[in-house]
């Protein structure tokens, strides 16, 4: 289903597909489109911004988060064919996953920058990565987060995602069908841990400490095929929204969100 993109001044934000097998997220201000992480190759990404009415050449900036395959891959592959700059912290460029990019700009961990009017704070997450860092978006006033593969609610992180409008929030696993689950002893540990992701219940805890006043949208993302269901993300969120559900979705991997502006 094609949705026409309408250049309005408002934050706005879709998914092209969240999970363990390729994450990308869109954020735009009605002028600047970037993208947050690419972990689909490079036709995919092509069919997927088609869907949300955007063509790669339309992309002012890819974003990354941190050096794993399901952010990066297909992220060289995009920059190199259609020259876009790549937004990276230094250790991300270290892990030297990503190859070579007709141009990067770094990323400091706290240091909010810009592209055009968009405002992008960069943010220190605890994550198995070599310098992580999640984001959150200002633009026309309004607050957009982007909050995925950390493996707790660090003190840090709750400061740094106070008052947004929007939250994209990791519900990686069920605690339970993870002990159950299918992955070796050592992936389990590595995926619970506190440098692994977050569990539905503790996006359920880090939430609570946010608050919900100004959110309009949650979007519960990086849901795990192997130990989680979307219901049981929901389930775990939705006793804080006090009886207004429909500020909650889901992101799939298949094909992840649709646009949501920030009213
Ligand atoms: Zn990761
Ligand atoms: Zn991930």
């Amino acid at each position: 289903m094609a949705e026409g993109y309408a250049a309005t001044p408002a934050l706005r934000f879709a998914s092209l597909g969240s999970g363990s097998k390729g994450n990308a997220t869109l954020v735009s201000d009605g002028e600047t489109h970037v993208l947050v992480d690419c972990g689909f190759g490079l036709r995919e990404t092509e069919r997927r911004l088609a869907q949300f009415g955007l063509h790669p050449r339309q992309l002012d900036a890819i974003l990354l988060t941190h050096e794993h395959g399901d952010h990066i891959r297909g992220v060289g592959p995009l920059a190199r064919r259609y020259a876009t700059p790549v937004y990276l912290t230094a250790g991300t460029w270290l892990s030297g996953r990503l190859g070579e990019v007709p141009r990067h700009e770094w990323v400091v961990p706290q240091s909010r920058f810009a592209i055009k009017g968009l405002d992008i704070d960069p943010v220190t997450v605890p994550h198995d990565a070599r310098e992580p860092v999640q984001f959150r978006f200002r633009a026309h006033d309004r607050h957009l987060g982007v909050l995925t593969d950390l493996g707790h609610p660090s003190e840090h992180v709750v400061e740094a995602f106070q008052g947004c409008d929007a939250l994209i929030l990791e519900c990686n696993h069920d605690r339970r069908m993870l002990d159950v689950g299918p992955y070796p002893p050592r992936l389990k540990r590595r995926v619970g841990g506190h440098w692994g992701h977050l569990a539905n219940v503790q996006a359920a805890e880090l939430l609570a400490r946010l608050g919900l006043d100004r959110l309009q949208r949650i979007v519960c993302s990086h849901i795990s095929e192997e130990n989680n269901r979307p219901e049981l993300a929901l389930e775990a969120l939705t006793p804080l929204l006090s009886g207004d559900e429909s500020r909650l979705l889901v992101s799939a991997q298949a094909h992840g969100f649709a646009w949501q502006t920030i009213a």
